[in-house]
């Protein structure tokens, strides 16, 4: 390969495996980035603020987290810091699921280097989202999946799963790339998206066709009323139209509660 493997000493190879390793994920941080303009971070936090999750202080109960597709762990450790910071909540507990072992061994990583590090509270598993084998039926309070779901092969079983493993009362919570509700900043949108996406794509990663690909994904996930109905379909009870446009719709955070 171009990485040159077979001529690096043993010794140095590790760290040019790891190397390779974390771009995979920040490949994904440069995509979000790139495709938001920064904006995803701000997103997060508000997916993060609009959940309000901890265990509150008169409560015995943790609560028990699943972050599926949840790669580098900002969500999971957003959420985790979210309760401690303002329900003291020291006890809930969270499972990161990602299908690509790479993604999770640089969220393994970087969870060192938070108050979580080494703690039991916090697991990293492989798994993939549509079927999560390895999570119990109505085991989770709070599923949350953020630009994941955009890219399983079969969106309705990734609900279906979601659906499975929430204990009744337990909280959906997707934040994805939409549909911008505007036509104007639509056209606008769609011209970068289209044209400038992959260019910049070409120059700040040196990789036009991942970027290709992440505009066509947008492109082909469904609208939010539909996407809205899937998660219904699903079983879940949607409140109100069921979804909250961030940016115009750049992206959209979806809610089911499983009654
Ligand atoms: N949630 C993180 C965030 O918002 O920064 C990571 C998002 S990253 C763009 C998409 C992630 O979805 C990748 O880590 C990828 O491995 C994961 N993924 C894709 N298909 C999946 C599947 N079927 N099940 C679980 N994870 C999946």
């Amino acid at each position: 390969t171009h990485f040159g493997f077979k001529t690096v000493p043993q010794d140095q190879k590790e760290s040019l495996v790891r190397g390779v390793f974390s771009s995979v994920a920040s490949k994904y941080d440069v995509m979000n980035d790139v495709m938001s303009l920064g904006i995803h971070r701000l997103w997060k936090k508000h997916l993060i603020e609009k959940l309000d999750c901890g265990m509150r202080p008169n409560s015995s109960d943790p609560l028990h987290f699943l972050d599926v597709a949840g790669g580098t762990g900002d969500i999971a450790f957003g959420l985790l810091d979210h309760a401690k910071q303002k329900y003291g909540d020291n006890e809930s507990t969270m499972v990161v699921a990602d299908i690509n072992p790479e993604m999770l061994a640089e969220g393994a990583k970087r969870c060192l280097s938070t108050s979580y590090a080494n703690s039991p509270r916090i697991q990293f598993l492989e798994q993939n989202g549509e079927k999560l084998d390895a999570i119990e039926d109505n085991s989770k309070d709070v599923y949350t999946i953020a630009f994941g779901i955009r890219n399983f092969t079969n969106i309705q079983a990734g609900l279906d799963t979601a659906y499975r493993v929430l204990k009744p009362g337990g909280i959906f919570a997707c934040l994805e790339f939409s549909q911008v509700d505007n036509q104007a900043l639509d056209y606008i949108y769609q011209t970068y998206s289209f044209s400038l996406l992959p260019l910049m794509g070409q120059l700040i990663a040196n990789d036009r066709d991942s970027y290709q690909y992440l505009v066509e994904s947008i492109q082909r996930f469904p609208n939010q009323e539909t996407f809205a109905n899937m998660i219904r379909k699903a079983g879940f009870y949607v409140p109100g139209k069921g979804y909250e446009n961030l940016t115009f719709g750049v992206a959209a955070i979806h809610i089911g509660v499983k009654l």
